[in-house]
């Protein structure tokens, strides 16, 4: 029996011919693009001197754009500009080089114009046949970045929305390689009725390290204590091995974000590793620490790990968004991340850009870096970092001269923690520096006590922009002692 197709239920209405006919074929329209790009300039050509903090709140600006959902388009030319016009009083100047409220990088001209040239393209980079381009940039980069940071060559390196991601890819990673040493299946048998891994990390961990541990199933960590730095303590790490069995994973940091501490990589690792472990290293912003000849002995024994995670959009000053999983057991990256398909073309050299990273389709995020990397060279990356730490010790200096500052971490990196008298006064420091809009820094708390916290890592913080700093918070605390 034939069935007429148009009268079975939800069969999809007869198409005008002229609807189809009238899709804009323009693949380029110059105005449009010359619009956004001024656009685009004002808004970075403003940065050194604007207010940092965003003027507006959500509602106003979302008033602003008009909520109502519009029933017939608007020429595309009036979308960017109400887009540009109506957003940027709830803009905030991240990429100001008096930016400082957390780890946060400012942008490189030379990543952007990589990145609108990513979004241009339009690559879906998860297959290195179909998009052969971008896997060769992104292959380079990897390669970089391993040789750059003294990672084992032949890692895996998977380009991930940020740390977290990255976090996430590594521990899947792990989960599945520590289970499967226990006899267990986990892409088979999933984590259910297997054995329980411990993962283990210091008090000071970032938070992220508990939220990707908790994306792949392991639920909360087993902690040990820190020392005053944040830095793990590796006799109460290796205690805390001895205590149990079974699988286990380590998660270690480089780069406390209060103190930029560095945890005694070779010791924990040798710890670790005596007890069977996987040792995951959390180095979003520290890492680059690696990179550079004058602060690489904070990253001692980072190579004994087993897998790291850090940030181009931190450090490196790529547009977000773009983390980085390096695992160096490439078969155990595969199992955790792949899948195959009929339809998928898959290559038979190395592994895809996709089996490295929790996505399948993917923006080719690493080529920014690539074009960072390739601008800066060794000399100039390791250049930037230490301009960063260097910056953040002319501000730790120059503030803790200020009446009532004190200073609380050793400022060994980025990272510079300040307190004054009492938490309220902390407080209303950082409130009137937000106030003031000339420098951004935020509030924490650290060892039970509010601080300000200095995040050193926009690539325009040099000295001349951290003396500035320290004479602006100068005069703002002046002001608020004059007042108080
Ligand atoms: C920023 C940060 C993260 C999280 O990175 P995202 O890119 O925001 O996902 C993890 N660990 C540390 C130490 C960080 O500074």
């Amino acid at each position: 029996m034939r069935v007429d197709a148009r009268r079975q239920v939800g069969a999809m209405p007869e198409t005008s011919e002229e609807a189809v006919r009238t899709a804009e074929v323009e693949t380029y329209d110059d105005e449009l693009m010359e619009q956004a790009h001024r656009a685009a300039a004002a808004w970075l050509r403003s940065l050194p001197e604007r207010a940092i903090p965003p003027r507006m709140g959500v509602d106003d600006v979302a008033d602003a754009l008009g909520r109502a959902l519009p029933e017939t388009g608007e020429p595309a030319d009036e979308v960017i500009a109400r887009l540009a016009e109506q957003t940027e009083p709830g803009l905030i100047a991240i990429g100001s080089p008096r930016f400082y409220g957390w780890v946060i990088g400012g942008t490189q001209p030379v990543a952007l114009a990589a990145d609108w040239l990513v979004s241009a393209w339009d690559q879906n980079a998860g297959l290195r046949l179909i998009t052969p381009g971008a896997a060769a940039v992104e292959e380079i980069a990897g390669e970089w970045i391993l040789d750059l940071l003294g990672l084992p060559s032949g890692s895996d390196v998977g380009f991930a929305t940020g740390a977290t991601m990255a976090q996430f890819a590594c521990l899947a990673a792990a989960r599945d390689e520590v289970l499967r040493r226990a006899g267990w299946d986990v892409e088979q048998e999933g984590l259910a009725g297997g054995p329980r891994i411990r993962w283990i990390a210091g008090e000071e961990r970032h938070g992220t390290m508990d939220l990707a541990a908790r994306y792949a199933g392991l639920g909360a960590p087993t902690v040990v204590a820190s020392d005053e730095q944040g830095r793990i303590d590796v006799d109460a790490l290796a205690a805390e091995l001895a205590a149990g069995t079974g699988p286990v994973i380590v998660a270690l940091q480089a780069g406390n974000i209060h103190s930029g501490a560095f945890d005694p990589f070779a010791e924990a690792c040798r710890a670790a590793h005596e007890a069977g472990a996987w040792v995951h290293v959390d180095g979003a912003f520290g890492l680059w620490a690696a990179a550079s000849p004058r602060l690489r002995h904070l990253t001692a024994g980072l190579a004994d790990a087993d897998s790291w995670s850090t940030d181009a959009h931190k450090t490196l000053s790529v547009p977000y968004d773009c983390g980085i999983a390096i695992v160096r057991d490439v078969a155990a990256m595969r199992r955790a991340l792949s899948m195959h398909a009929s339809y998928l073309q898959a290559t038979t050299v190395g592994a895809d850009p996709h089996e490295k990273v929790a996505e399948l389709s993917r923006r080719a995020r690493g080529i920014p870096t690539w074009a960072v990397l390739r601008h800066l060279g060794r000399e100039g990356l390791a250049g930037l970092i230490d301009r960063l730490a260097g910056s953040a010790k002319i501000i730790a200096d120059g503030l803790r001269e200020l009446p009532g500052v004190e200073v609380l971490n050793e400022v060994v990196f980025t990272q510079v923690c300040i307190a004054l008298e009492d938490d309220a006064a902390t407080e209303a420091l950082s409130t009137a520096l937000w106030e003031d809009g000339e420098v951004l820094a935020m509030t924490s708390r650290w060892h039970d006590r509010a601080v300000v916290r200095f995040s050193v890592s926009n690539w325009g913080t040099d000295a001349a922009q951290a003396r500035r700093t320290v004479d602006a918070v100068a005069r703002v605390l002046g002001e608020l002692r004059a007042g108080a």
